[in-house]
């Protein structure tokens, strides 16, 4: 008789703790996991794939106005809000239930209610049933920051709550400019919502390439985005038909949402981790090591409450190497080199590796390969949105450090470019790879001036006109 009710007791049903459950079960193991809310977690249910359908919605914007160089007339195109949230909602419950039935035949079993650590081998239900494991995985990812503390501050809604608002936002207040403030900006912008970003600071996407950096901001405004720089919310108050939002310098914004987009913290809070003993980090995030193993021996954690890098992608893959090192008898471990990730504002950012600053900090000589021009759609559409790549490459072995993008399909392209950079591919590597054409791609592998910027901009596209 077993001394455990199960081998694996995994608390969070998102993309981590699915994967990992899944594996794990493969492996012939007994498996256990309790979701709070909705299966599939932040990704699927109020994260990246809820937003990815606002951002398709927002683009057609661009693409009806376009139409019209190409010989479309698109009369009377009108958008409903409604209606994209109620199908947003359906498709969001078929992969919920996708998620389960998946369990399902994987032979775990679903327990749909929050669970908090109760010793290292026990985990307390909310209806009271305590439920003995071999090993426990937290996967309990994170939630918006909401640690600011203003009058008014509890008006402010989050990503969270974006996704069911029951009216469409037509002026709209965002503070934050990381990826959840910039996406939400551009998808509501497109959809024709007036948009005013507040920062602290005075550049968008910290840790990102100055250059995507300095970019950006000229991109999103031309598209209506407006900005306030070096400013905070001081105070919100609501009054009949809007929201008023005072900033630290005195002057007010009128709105009738303020989105608060200030980054995200681990769900670490009232787990039952401190009567463990589990060790947080500085961040309050659960401190692993390469395994995704706690201090306890039988607890493990991946995901966004270990605030490694807090992307899908790598809580499934931090899941499955946990899954697959200890019920598979297959030790690996996640490695986190060129992860490539996109900011799906508009215009798109793609980037992955290395800055060009990150690269110089570490004190390697560089050659920096860019360009800027005007894609060839743009020629007929008049759109006035440029495409902006950049290659960072070692001087020492002409190995490609860094690939970062601006302009339509960057997420796309950078995936692609990630591949060549896992495989060590140099400049050389790149130049000699036949260019497809006509793309904006094919100016990856035709970059030869070294610090080329293309300035003074040419007018013509480059799609339409490859190095010779
Ligand atoms: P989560 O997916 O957050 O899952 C944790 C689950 O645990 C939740 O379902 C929660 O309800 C449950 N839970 C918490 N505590 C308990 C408890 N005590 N008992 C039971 N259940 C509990 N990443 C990308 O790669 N690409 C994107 O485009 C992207 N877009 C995003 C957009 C937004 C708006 C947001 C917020 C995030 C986005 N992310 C994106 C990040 C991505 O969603 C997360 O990195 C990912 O979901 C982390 O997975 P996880 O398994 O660690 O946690
Ligand atoms: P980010 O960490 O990307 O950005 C947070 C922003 O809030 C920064 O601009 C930061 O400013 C600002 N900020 C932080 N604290 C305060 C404060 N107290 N007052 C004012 N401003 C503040 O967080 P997000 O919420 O945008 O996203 C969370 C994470 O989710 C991302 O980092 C990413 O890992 C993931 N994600 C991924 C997406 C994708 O892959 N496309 C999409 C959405 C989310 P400063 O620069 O000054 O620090």
């Amino acid at each position: 008789m077993d001394q455990f009710d199960v081998d694996l007791f995994v608390i969070g049903g998102g993309s981590g703790g699915v994967r990992a459950a899944r594996i794990a079960a493969g492996h012939g193991a007994k498996v256990r996991i309790a979701e709070e809310y909705r299966m599939g977690g932040t990704c699927v249910i109020r994260g990246c794939v809820p937003k990815k359908l606002f951002v398709y919605a927002a683009r057609f914007a661009h693409e009806f106005e376009d139409a019209a160089g190409f010989g479309w007339s698109v009369e009377g195109a009108r958008f409903d809000w409604a209606t994209l949230v109620a199908n947003k909602d359906k498709e969001i419950t078929r992969l919920e239930g996708a998620y389960s039935a998946n369990l399902d035949r994987s032979g775990v079993e679903i327990v749909r209610q929050r669970a908090t650590v109760e010793g290292p081998h026990a985990v307390r239900l909310a209806d009271g049933t305590e439920v003995t494991a071999r090993f426990i995985l937290i996967a309990t990812g994170g939630r918006p920051n909401r640690g600011l503390d203003f009058p008014g501050c509890e008006l402010g809604i989050t990503s969270n709550e974006i996704f069911h608002l029951e009216r469409f936002p037509e002026r709209i207040v965002i503070q934050g400019a990381g990826y959840i403030a910039l996406e939400f900006a551009s998808l509501l912008a497109g959809l024709g919502a007036k948009v005013t970003v507040v920062h602290r600071g005075d550049k968008l996407l910290r840790g990102f390439d100055e250059d995507i950096r300095d970019r950006i901001v000229d991109e999103m405004a031309q598209n209506g985005v407006e900005f306030e720089f070096g400013v905070t919310i001081e105070s919100i108050h609501a009054e009949a038909s809007e929201k008023r939002v005072r900033l630290n310098d005195g002057r007010d914004l009128f709105a009738d949402e303020v989105m608060l987009a200030i980054g995200r913290v681990p769900n670490t809070i009232g787990l039952g981790l401190d009567t463990v003993g589990v060790h947080l980090d500085e961040a309050g995030a659960i401190a692993v090591d390469g395994l995704s193993r706690t201090n306890i021996p039988s607890i493990y954690a991946v995901g966004d409450v270990t605030n490694r890098a807090n992307l899908t992608p790598v809580a499934i893959r931090e899941g499955h190497a946990f899954a697959d090192t200890v019920f598979g008898k297959h030790p690996w471990h996640v490695t986190y080199d060129n992860i490539p990730t996109a900011v799906f504002a508009e215009p798109e950012i793609g980037t992955v590796g290395l800055s060009e600053q990150e690269a110089r900090a570490q004190g390697r000589r560089l050659d920096i390969y860019q360009t800027d021009f005007r894609p060839l759609k743009a020629t007929l559409s008049g759109r006035t949105s440029r495409v902006f790549m950049k290659i960072v490459v070692d001087q020492a072995d002409d190995r490609v450090l860094g690939v970062h993008l601006i302009g339509e399909g960057s997420g796309e392209m950078v995936q692609m470019a990630a591949i060549a950079m896992n495989v060590g591919a140099t400049k050389t590597d790149f130049d000699r790879t036949m260019a497809l054409h006509p793309s904006s791609a094919e100016e990856l592998v035709t970059l030869r001036a070294k610090h080329a910027t293309s300035d003074p901009l040419p007018e013509a596209s480059a799609e339409a006109t490859p190095a010779l």
